[in-house]
């Protein structure tokens, strides 16, 4: 496939996951959850996550936000569901690499499936925190965080 070809499959699956975004609800019998902000864009999010035993068994989100942030945590309940805790914070460490673009190794960017169609926002710094958003709230709310921001140091900026 090529270039041009790959990356409007990409938008396509960006554009359908921020249209209908998957596991978009509260879930009262979450184990866990955590609020995530990105003030640079104006994104903001929570995650809940149920863990059965070592396996997290399912996750949901909801939020306001841009399509990157929107389809990356739609993809993110889909991509971890039924991976244990070990795995979930692998998958957590290597997207973190492929959104700030040190991730190279093309068996690993192939083996991510669908996830894979985020690759794209290492190009775009502002793009990243959008893209990683919900993937910090994750490991926040497994690290029983509670709330975590790109910015963690910055105030919100008033709006
Ligand atoms: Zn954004």
């Amino acid at each position: 496939m090529s270039d041009a070809t790959l990356d409007a499959l990409y938008q396509e699956v960006i554009l359908d996951h921020n249209r209908r975004p998957r596991n978009f609800h509260p879930m009262p019998a979450a184990s866990c959850s955590a609020d995530g902000k990105n003030p640079s864009c104006g994104d903001q999010l929570t995650i809940w996550v149920r863990v059965d035993g070592d396996q997290v068994a399912e996750l949901s989100f909801q939020g306001v936000g841009c399509a990157i942030s929107k389809a990356s945590a739609s993809l993110l309940t889909e991509a971890v569901k039924g991976k244990t805790r070990t795995e979930a914070i692998a998958l957590y460490e290597t997207m973190h690499r492929v959104l700030t673009g040190t991730e190279t190794d093309a068996a690993v960017l192939k083996g991510l499936g669908p996830l894979r169609a985020l690759s794209g926002v290492s190009k775009f710094p502002m793009r990243v925190k959008c893209a990683s958003l919900a993937w910090h709230a994750f490991k926040a709310a497994l690290d029983g965080a509670g709330t975590v921001s790109t910015e963690s140091v910055a105030p919100t900026p008033a709006s």
